[in-house]
């Protein structure tokens, strides 16, 4: 299965992420740094997209740590350049923690890619409107701070392995 077939369907859900600060890019457009590793352009076009203070240095200023709607966070795209820093033990229909089979989150910042390594594994994330069965060699993304859950489909083997994208290169006085 390919990348882009694992990534949910893109069904316009966003998720509100926190502003890191402010570039430009090549062609002049200004781009935002959010908490979860993504970056978006950011356009000044009323009435759809309405950033009048975009031009204004103390304005964006006053921005950061404001919170933005993140659509690629709702597609479940990882963000460029995440690497893996830690993973889970591998867990079967047994020893899944019950921690994993009710809601929970991924604290901001990190991301969860669950893997079946056996098997097959339901993953909901209601927020998205994910509700998905995980069958051998496929896997789910989880983006940050976003309730999920898992269940085994009978006899499965799973781990879930966790990444981080790299500290965005802001630069400074933008
Ligand atoms: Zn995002």
């Amino acid at each position: 299965m390919s990348d882009s077939a694992n990534t949910h369907s893109g069904a316009g859900l966003a998720v509100p992420r926190r502003i890191l600060g402010f570039e430009r890019d090549a062609a002049g457009e200004w781009i935002v740094h959010l908490d979860c590793g993504h970056r978006r352009h950011v356009r000044h076009r009323p009435p759809l997209s309405d950033y009048p203070w975009l031009g204004d240095a103390a304005a964006r200023a006053a921005r950061v740590g404001a919170e933005i709607e993140c659509g690629r966070c709702g597609r479940g795209e990882l963000p460029d350049g995440a690497a893996v820093y830690r993973a889970t033990d591998v867990f079967d229909e047994a020893t899944l923690p019950a921690g994993l089979r009710r809601d929970h989150t991924i604290r901001a910042g990190s991301w969860g890619r669950v893997e079946v390594l056996a098997g097959r594994l339901r993953f909901v994330m209601a927020a998205l409107a994910v509700d998905r069965e995980l069958a051998e060699g496929e896997h789910a993304i989880i983006p940050p701070e976003v309730p999920h859950h898992v269940a085994p489909l009978g006899p499965v083997r799973m781990r879930v392995v966790f990444l981080r994208a790299p500290a965005p290169d802001i630069p400074p006085g933008s």
